[in-house]
C-alpha cells in the first residue's frame, strides 16, 4: 500500500480509494421522468483481480474504460452479474434489501463460471461507500429507487479457451422510476430453452440473457411481451417467466416451481414465499405442468399468474398463449399480486415493520 492510499484509507475510514468526479451530472437529471436503467450515477466502483488476488477497491467517475480487444469477456463471455436496489425512506435513510443474498449468489455464480470469489468486505464496503458518495442519486419519489448492478468479468487477454487470470469487479448504479407495470401477455415456449440440467441456468451469467433474446424476439413478433420457459427435456413443466421467477394462483393456493439447475433462486421469489406463508396463504413449492394450468383455466380455478424479480418486484400476467390459442385470465378483486407487492415494497421502503430482518441500513 503506498502512502496516498494509506492516507485516503485513514480519511475515509474504509479501504476504498475515492476519486470524485470534477463535474457532477446530477443537476441535469429529470428525476420526475426516470426510466429503468437508462441514466447512470456519477461514480462507479472498480476492483481488479490480478496476480492471484483482489486489489484495492476504487471509486471513480462513471466513464468509458479501456480494455484489450483480446480480453476474454469479449470472446468467451466469462461474466456474471447481480441486480439489487437501494431505497430511501421518509426520513431519507438509505436501505438495501437482503444484500447478503446477492453477495452469496454472486459468489455462487462466480464458482460456476470459474471466476474467483469476491471477498465480503470488498462487496459490502465498496457498495456502501459508493451509495454514500452518490447518495443524492437515490430517488426520493415514492416507489423510485436506485438500481444497483454489480458485475464481474474477465479482463485478462488471450485467445486461449481457458479461464482468464485477471478480472474486474464493478458496481454501477442507475436511478430508476416506477417499473412499467402494464399487465403482460406471455407465450409458453416449447422449442427453445433458457437452461438445462448441468448448465449455468442457476447462475446469473451474462450469456444466459443473450440466449433468451432471440426466442423472446420471436415471441414479440407474434404479439407477446415475454416468454414462459418450460423445462428443456419434455417442455411440459412451467419454469420461469422471462428473466423472473413465476407464481401461479389456483383457487387460493400460491404455487411456484422448486429451484434447480434450471430455475434461478430469486431473492424476490423466496421473500414472496415467506410473506405469503406469514399471511396464511397456502404456498406449494412444486412443479406445474402446462396442461394442469390449462385444466385450471378451463375449470375457472386459475386466478393469477405473475413474475417475481428485483426490477419489477411483481409483474402480473393478463394473458398466456399456448399452441396458437390465447387464454385471458379473469380480472379479480383482492389479487395476491397486488397484496404481496405492497407488502414487499412497504418493507423495502421501511414503511412498515420488517419482521424478518431483511433491511440493511447503509446510512
Ligand atoms: C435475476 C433473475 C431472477 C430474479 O431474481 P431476484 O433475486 O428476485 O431479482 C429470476 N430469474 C432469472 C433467470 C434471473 O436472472
Amino acid at each position: 500500500m503506498n502512502l496516498v492510499v494509506l492516507l485516503l484509507t485513514l480519511i475515509t475510514m474504509s479501504f476504498v480509494k475515492i476519486t470524485s468526479t470534477k463535474k457532477s451530472r446530477l443537476n441535469n437529471i429529470d428525476f420526475a421522468n426516470l426510466g429503468f436503467g437508462e441514466i447512470f450515477s456519477d461514480h462507479m466502483l472498480i476492483c481488479d483481480f490480478k496476480k492471484g488476488e483482489w486489489g484495492i477497491p476504487e471509486i471513480v467517475p462513471f466513464e468509458p474504460m479501456s480494455m484489450m480487444p483480446s480480453a476474454k469477456i469479449f470472446h468467451y463471455g466469462q461474466s456474471i452479474f447481480e441486480g439489487m436496489k437501494a431505497y430511501k425512506d421518509d426520513k431519507l435513510n438509505t436501505w438495501l434489501f437482503r444484500p447478503e443474498e446477492n453477495f452469496n449468489r454472486l459468489n455462487k455464480s462466480a464458482v460456476r463460471l470459474a471466476i474467483p470469489k469476491i471477498p465480503k468486505e470488498i462487496f459490502f464496503d465498496g457498495m456502501t461507500e459508493l451509495l454514500k458518495i452518490d447518495n443524492e442519486w437515490i430517488p426520493k419519489t415514492t416507489g423510485c429507487s436506485l438500481y444497483i448492478r454489480p458485475i464481474i468479468f474477465a479482463i485478462g487477454d488471450g485467445f486461449h479457451a481457458s479461464p482468464s487470470d485477471e478480472y474486474r469487479f464493478l458496481i454501477a448504479t442507475a436511478p430508476s422510476g416506477l417499473y412499467y407495470t402494464k399487465k403482460v401477455k406471455v407465450l409458453i415456449e416449447e422449442k427453445f430453452s433458457r437452461a438445462a440440467n448441468g448448465g449455468v441456468g442457476y447462475a446469473k451469467a451474462g450469456g444466459n440473457y443473450a440466449g433468451q433474446f432471440y426466442p423472446t424476439q420471436l415471441a414479440i413478433n407474434k404479439g407477446y411481451d415475454q416468454i414462459i420457459w418450460t423445462d428443456d427435456n419434455s417442455h411440459e413443466y412451467i419454469e420461469e417467466a422471462g428473466s423472473m421467477n413465476i407464481f401461479i394462483r389456483i383457487d387460493d393456493k400460491l404455487i411456484t416451481a422448486p429451484t434447480s439447475d434450471r430455475i434461478l433462486d430469486g431473492v424476490t421469489r423466496k421473500s414472496i414465499i415467506k410473506l405469503a406463508e406469514n399471511e396464511g396463504i397456502p404456498v406449494e413449492i412444486r412443479k406445474v405442468k402446462v396442461n394442469q394450468l390449462i385444466d385450471a383455466f378451463n375449470k375457472g380455478s386459475l386466478k393469477e399468474i405473475f413474475g417475481a424479480g428485483t426490477a419489477a418486484v411483481i409483474s402480473p400476467i393478463s394473458e398466456f398463449g399456448f399452441r396458437k390459442k390465447d387464454y385471458t385470465l379473469p380480472k379479480i378483486k383482492d389479487s395476491y399480486s397486488e397484496k404481496l407487492k405492497k407488502m414487499m415494497t412497504d418493507i423495502q421502503f421501511n414503511r412498515t415493520k420488517d419482521p424478518f430482518g431483511w433491511l440493511y441500513k447503509v446510512c
